[in-house]
């Protein structure tokens, strides 16, 4: 099996996995989620990870059903073997047909683990291109992890059509906040700036773990308000997420960020990260 799938305790294959049609999840996008990845078979960081599920859920007023224990253990029941990329969701559970979740008793809970796609070598070497996306972050409810996810369906749709690998996307007052699925940092004087938390950002566990690493090297580390035209003094720039790690941007739509390549303190943090990998995995 390629894809092992969870479904409040029961696993099963894809084509076996089913969700009742009138679970919110579905008709509201009523749910939050986590994305995680193993390293050495194991789920990285995960209690980072329950913890910001744990925030997600309640934002939304949404009880958790499993533990922390719990939620690990199935976490590990499901996985394949060989690294896996995972999903956890949980959603709203069955209601009635209208937005009213006290219709709703019992939330699910959905694990979803298929094989871990690494990023081809080249990709770190030479850096991507990304995009200024023309869908805004929304404030509102932005630092949670919601099962409502057509702005970043829109915005990967768009970054798509024009051959990026991400998309910044900026806030309602033209900030740089988040990639569709990721942390943007630029580098300038020696230090990084990062869109701070009210810029409309997740705050990506990848982000706080290199946030440390780059104070730990003796960098100063700038989370603030950064308007787009900031990025043609950037030194470098990079992006980070769970999936990708540390990825080097070369070009913003089509514009070269510093020299075009990867740059020192990139490829450094990238370096420090995967060395910081072992000595986190059994956190
Ligand atoms: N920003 C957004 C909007 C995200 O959706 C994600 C992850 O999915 C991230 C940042 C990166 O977070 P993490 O490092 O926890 O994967």
């Amino acid at each position: 099996m390629s894809t092992r799938i969870n479904i409040n305790g029961v696993i099963t294959g894809p084509e076996d996995a089913r969700i009742p049609v009138l679970d919110h999840g579905l008709l509201f996008g009523d749910s939050v989620y986590e994305t995680l990845r193993t390293y050495n078979g194991k789920p990285f960081l995960f209690p980072r990870h329950f913890a910001r599920l744990e925030h997600s859920a309640a934002a939304i007023d949404l009880k958790l059903p499993w533990s922390k224990t719990k939620t690990r253990e199935e976490i590990v029941r499901t996985l394949l073997a060989g690294e896996c990329r995972i999903r956890l969701m949980v959603t709203r559970g069955v209601g009635e047909l209208a937005a009213d979740i006290e219709t709703c008793t019992e939330p699910a809970v959905i694990i979803i683990a298929v094989p871990f796609v690494q990023l081809p070598e080249r990709i770190y070497q030479q850096g991507v291109d990304v995009v200024i996306s023309s869908v805004r972050r929304s404030g509102r409810l932005a630092d949670i992890k919601t099962g409502s996810l057509i702005h970043q369906v829109l915005a990967r749709r768009e970054a798509k059509s024009k051959h990026a690998f991400e998309a910044i996307l900026l806030t309602a007052d033209e900030k740089i906040s988040d990639g569709i699925t990721s942390n943007i940092y630029m580098v300038r004087d020696g230090k990084i700036l990062t869109p701070a938390h009210d810029a409309g950002i997740v705050e990506g566990i990848t982000r706080n773990v290199i946030l440390q690493l780059a104070r730990d090297k003796g960098l100063q580390v700038v989370e603030g308000f950064f308007d787009v035209g900031e990025i043609s003094n950037a030194e470098e720039m990079f992006l980070t997420s769970t999936t990708r790690e540390v990825v080097p941007i070369a070009r913003v739509d089509g514009r070269p960020v510093g020299s075009g390549k990867p740059g020192p303190v990139t490829l450094m943090l990238l370096s420090a990260y995967r060395s910081a990998i072992r000595e986190l995995t059994d956190e």
